[in-house]
């Protein structure tokens, strides 16, 4: 009996202390394993931490990226490029002398109307005018009067500074007129005022003029053989390429003409350079902007002349 009863001792006993040593056990474990999670929650907390930081990076990146962006963006629409600024340098038309030779590449071609300039005339233009082309009279004004600066081609195709004055009434056909010629690269000889060529009087120098072969219009003066008033001194006609559109008379039934460097330019239908007939494109122009050609008068015939009243 003492045995049995020792036997069951031991089995309860053992069996505490299974009990207690599971107990034990499972509370060491549940300690583990709460340090465990909170280990993980700590490093869950720590990436997620981790990740707000990359998040709050990349906005930032995103942003920087775009305002760099934004920045390149300004940066090409407002500084011109090389081509640009060299192309898009606008001439100091009034101030450049009548035939200074232009650089083709300072031209802007896309803006050719900034080329072809009216101005009331300036007073340094009327200092040069006054007593020769201009002078006191009852028939044009200065204030009537425009001065024209503008580009043309000269004979050996170098663009060139010209000049020009004209009546105000006629300033958009002119302006219109050479724009075209210059696109088309018409050569024009010279374009300066009659004044550079002064000589005593009107007709002198418009004689000197034409054997500069000079281009001009605004000259008062009265018409070639006298008498009446021509339309130049309105500012109303101008010549172009005299020496190759020479003043030709018939009055005496055979052509007669008054200047030598003329010679090769009577047999209108030679094709020699430079000469105004009705395939001409100055002629073309000229007649669709309403002006009558010389050149169509019986006698004279007057080929460099445009004149519209
Ligand atoms: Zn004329």
């Amino acid at each position: 009996m003492k045995n049995k009863k020792d036997k069951m001792t031991v089995i309860i006993i053992s069996t505490l202390l299974l009990v207690v040593i599971g107990f034990i056990v499972t509370i060491v474990l549940c300690a583990q394993s709460n340090k465990k999670i909170s280990e993980l929650t700590s490093d869950y907390n720590v990436l997620k931490t981790e990740v707000e930081e990359l998040k709050v990076y990349k906005e930032k990146l995103e942003t920087g990226n775009s305002a760099q962006a934004k920045t390149a963006e300004i940066q090409n629409s407002e500084t011109p490029d090389e081509s640009e600024t060299v192309t898009a340098s606008a001439l100091d038309m009034v101030n450049i002398p009548a035939g200074t030779i232009i650089e083709g590449e300072k031209i802007d071609s896309e803006n050719l109307s900034q080329y072809f300039c009216s101005y009331e005339i300036p007073e340094d233009v009327i200092t040069r005018i006054s007593g020769k082309s201009y002078r006191e009279n009852d028939d044009i004004g200065l204030d009537e009067l425009r001065y024209l600066k503008l580009l043309h081609y000269n004979f050996s195709g170098q663009i060139q500074m010209g000049e020009l004055i004209v009546n105000a009434a006629v300033v958009d056909d002119i302006l219109e007129i050479f724009q075209q010629l210059y696109q088309n690269q018409y050569q024009i000889e010279s374009m300066y005022l009659v004044d550079n060529y002064w000589i005593e009087n009107g007709e002198k120098t418009d004689t000197n003029s034409i054997e500069h072969n000079n281009t001009s219009a605004f000259c008062y003066r009265e018409q070639t053989g006298g008498g009446v008033l021509s339309n130049h001194a309105l500012g109303r006609a101008i010549d172009i390429n005299p020496q190759q559109n020479p003043y030709v008379s018939f009055s005496s039934g055979s052509p007669y003409w008054y200047h030598d460097n003329a010679d090769a330019y009577i047999d209108r239908e030679s094709g020699a350079l430079h000469m105004i007939t009705h395939d001409d494109l100055c002629y073309q122009l000229f007649i669709q902007h309403g002006f009558k050609w010389g050149g169509d008068w019986t006698s004279p015939k007057d080929y460099q002349h445009f004149e519209k009243e």
